[in-house]
């Protein structure tokens, strides 16, 4: 998949347009308007769209932040999708009313626009081995949590954050005979295994394949390392990237919470349904 979309030039305005919003955090009440309709807004999900909190199960999307999306699906006709390291289920749960097309799992799961729906293929005899050996590292230190995801693994050291270290270098070992089928993806008190050749870029490039997502301009938000190949991947297709929170990145733009992503979007589509005056 190639960068067509560089050779746009009527992204130019587009861009330029978002890239002040975002500068200024908020959208200006006059000037041209964004066409949202040339838009694709893709979001991580946890530190993005749900404040990070104390345990995975805990954390939650704003009911504020489900209706806003449910406006954004609107203005775009449907060009809105989730990429995240959680499984799909757990991201329609998180999101109910709303099943928005994703990419799960960092990429390792799959949802078309029209509820199509592809995964990465694993052998269940080696998939059970790796998460015994998960399993006994999470049982070895006391603050750790083994996640089971089905097609992945997740190790979480947030009530023991002193252990970072320790655990990615046994996790890692623990993944090494393993590691012509699973890649270790670190995030922010995780670290995961999951299948090799499926990551969040791949996703979006996927999405940017079908309609109503193709032909339009990349818009990616995330908070973590997971979200850099994704952030690559808009920044090859002339979008925008926005990174959320502090922290070395890829992205071109950032916000500083979830909280300031909503009012960043909240501003876009007032500005974008003026109505009167030029859009551009
Ligand atoms: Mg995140």
């Amino acid at each position: 998949m190639t960068g067509t979309n560089e050779s746009s030039p009527s992204f130019s305005f587009l861009r330029n347009l978002l890239a002040d919003t975002l500068r200024q955090g908020t959208a200006p009440s006059q000037g041209p308007a964004p066409d949202l309709a040339r838009c694709a807004f893709f979001f991580d999900l946890d530190g993005t769209l749900a404040p990070i909190a104390p345990m995975p199960d805990a954390a939650a999307v704003p009911a504020s932040t489900i209706a806003l999306l449910q406006r954004l699906q609107r203005a775009t006709q449907g060009a809105v999708a989730v990429v995240s390291g959680r499984a799909l289920d757990t991201i329609d749960r998180m999101l109910q009313p709303l099943r928005l097309p994703a990419g799960g799992l960092h990429g390792a799961q799959w949802r078309a626009p029209d509820g199509r729906l592809w995964e990465a293929s694993v052998d269940p005899d080696e998939s059970a081995r790796l998460r015994g050996a998960l399993a006994a590292i999470a049982a070895r230190h006391p603050g750790l949590y083994l996640e089971n995801k089905g097609l992945s693994f997740a190790i979480h050291y947030r009530q023991a954050p002193g252990l970072e270290d320790r655990v990615r270098e046994e996790v890692r070992a623990a993944a090494e005979p393993f590691s012509s089928r699973y890649a270790l993806q670190y995030g922010k008190m995780v670290v995961e295994v999951r299948p090799r050749g499926a990551d969040k870029a791949r996703a979006i490039e996927r999405f940017m394949t079908v309609d109503p997502f193709s032909r339009r301009m990349p818009i990616m938000a995330g908070d973590d390392l997971t979200d850099e190949p994704a952030f690559q991947a808009v920044n090859r297709l002339g979008g925008v990237s926005i990174k959320i929170g502090g922290g070395d990145t890829s992205a071109l733009w950032r916000l500083a919470d979830p909280a300031a992503l909503a009012l960043w979007l909240n501003g876009l589509l007032a500005l974008a349904s003026r109505g009167a005056g030029s859009r551009v």
